[in-house]
């Protein structure tokens, strides 16, 4: 199905149209490999999961990402995109290579696990028989390309034939096919001219619309995109520390959230208050940053992380604190209704997912928890089989004591006050995303409560006395 390549062209690979392999193809190299396929360029997706390998070949999308299911079954059609768990294939197939799997944080400490990343380049090199470049585009710490490009010299038998470079992503899930196909920015992270030929060549669609690109060392690439996610969720876990303030003074977080907004040099994004970051970024990747900065003997500059990670996990605590309240002081046996399980909305995604972790919390305090996520029910059963799940909004909601809103899914936003009150045992409602019209859920006779905003004196609160329906 692929073209071939010539010996000439094998020899130096600097082409107009580099062919691509992707290495990990989860979240982040399932999407950039249908992306790049749809730009026109052939690639090759290799993974070590042969389940996934089988379920991209056959043309559908392991995990939920808005458009990319059907970019799939676009671009598989026109013979330019194919899968493999063989990795010589890959080797001989490849010019550019993108390493893009997993940097989970480590078991035992705050450190990112860089196995798969050794592995993966180590595996490359060994194979390596003409000249290639090595991408690297999972989140590493500082000094990681540098290591690897060290072994990467040894492992190949090629030598310095085999170059490296680092090309950080800054792609969100619930966006990634268009943020991939349209990047606000590129930053090419290399140690030569030809490697960055390499990468002009491969972003060409890009840059010929005039899309901002960053040449930097390799280091630098690798502290952009830390820098990146730190500041994100800085800004976070500002406002949330706001929101803290706001409610020992009776101050209401959203009216001060909006007034901030206005200051251009403040800007309303990331200003929302709530439960806080979750996901498969920016929490670990905050962690590593400050545990490789401690290493560097520069762990002071980056000390402020810490308290960034400590407020954004008390909002959980203060979350449980208000749905513990309405459910009359004790959550034993009452009935909860989490809806969300999901790091944000139009993800499938649950890794360290604020919204699961309080049904957990919630459900260790006795509550009876019944979880609806409009897509990760599956991930959230697999990460906690203990909690109950349900296949809609109402049934979750169907003689809930409480209803706790934990991701902000659009199928919540537009839900009828009037109908959901018909169902629960009590209108009892806390909003943890700042996501729903409060006057409409007063109005309709909730007591309706939100992280950071006052609370309307309810007296004394017990199960009993607010089942209403
Ligand atoms: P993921 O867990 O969804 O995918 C990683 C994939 O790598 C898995 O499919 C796994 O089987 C595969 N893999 C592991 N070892 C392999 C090997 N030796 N060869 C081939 N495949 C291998 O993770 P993800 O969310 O896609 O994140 C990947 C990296 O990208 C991380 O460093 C992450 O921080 C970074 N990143 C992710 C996002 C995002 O939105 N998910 C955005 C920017 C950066």
């Amino acid at each position: 199905m692929f073209t071939t390549r010539s010996p000439e062209t094998e020899l130096d690979p600097i082409a107009e149209h580099p062919r691509i392999t992707v290495l990990g193809v989860g979240y982040l190299g399932a999407t950039h490999a249908v992306c790049m396929a749809a730009l026109g360029f052939e690639v090759l997706g290799v993974d070590v999961d042969q389940q996934k390998i089988q379920e991209l070949s056959s043309g559908r999308v392991p995990f939920f990402e808005p458009g990319l299911q059907e970019k799939l079954s676009e671009v598989l059609r026109t013979g330019r995109l194919a899968f493999t768990t063989d990795l010589d294939a890959a080797v001989r197939f490849g010019d550019v290579h993108f390493i893009c799997v997993g940097t989970p944080q480590s078991i035992d400490s705050d450190a990112a696990d860089l196995t798969f990343v050794e592995r993966a380049f180590e595996a490359l090199a060994s194979r390596a028989r003409r000249k290639a470049l090595l991408v690297g585009k999972s989140t590493v710490p500082i000094g990681t390309a540098e290591r690897l490009t060290a072994m990467v010299n040894t492992r190949s038998p090629i030598g310095e034939a085999l170059e490296l470079a680092w090309n950080p992503e800054f792609l969100r899930e619930g966006f990634a096919v268009d943020d991939t196909l349209h990047p606000d920015r590129l930053v090419f992270g290399v140690a030569s001219g030809w490697a960055e030929r390499q990468l002009r060549a491969v972003y060409a669609p890009m840059l010929r619309r005039g899309t901002p690109l960053v040449v930097a060392d390799l280091a630098t690439a690798e502290l952009v995109k830390v820098a990146a996610n730190s500041f994100l969720a800085t800004k976070i876990s500002y406002i949330n520390a706001m929101a803290e303030v706001c409610e020992a003074t009776g101050a209401d977080v959203d009216r001060l959230a909006e007034a901030l907004s206005h200051d251009e040099r403040i800007g309303g994004k990331f200003l929302k208050p709530g439960l806080g970051f979750g996901g498969g970024c920016l929490p670990k990747d905050l962690r590593a940053f400050a545990h490789r900065a401690e290493e560097l003997g520069v762990g002071r500059a980056v000390a402020f992380l810490h308290e960034i990670d400590d407020i954004n996990t008390r909002r959980r605590f203060r979350f449980v604190d208000l749905v513990r309240d309405l459910a009359g002081g004790d959550l034993h046996g009452a009935r909860v209704a989490a809806l969300g399980a999901a790091f944000k909305p139009n993800s499938d995604d649950v890794r360290d997912a604020p919204a699961l972790d309080v049904a957990r919390m919630l459900a260790l305090e006795g509550a009876d928890v019944v979880v609806y996520d409009p897509e990760a029910n599956e991930n959230a059963h697999r990460t906690y089989p203990d909690l109950d799940y349900a296949g809609s909004l109402a049934e979750a909601v169907t003689k809930a004591d409480v209803v706790a809103l934990l991701t902000e899914w659009d199928e919540f936003g537009r839900a009828d006050p009037n109908e959901l009150g018909a169902l629960v045992n009590a209108r009892r409602i806390v909003d943890g995303r700042h996501a729903l019209d409060a006057d409409a859920y007063r109005e309709a006779g909730w007591i309706f409560r939100a992280l950071g905003q006052p609370t309307e004196p309810v007296g004394m609160i017990t199960r009993e006395a607010q089942a209403v329906n």
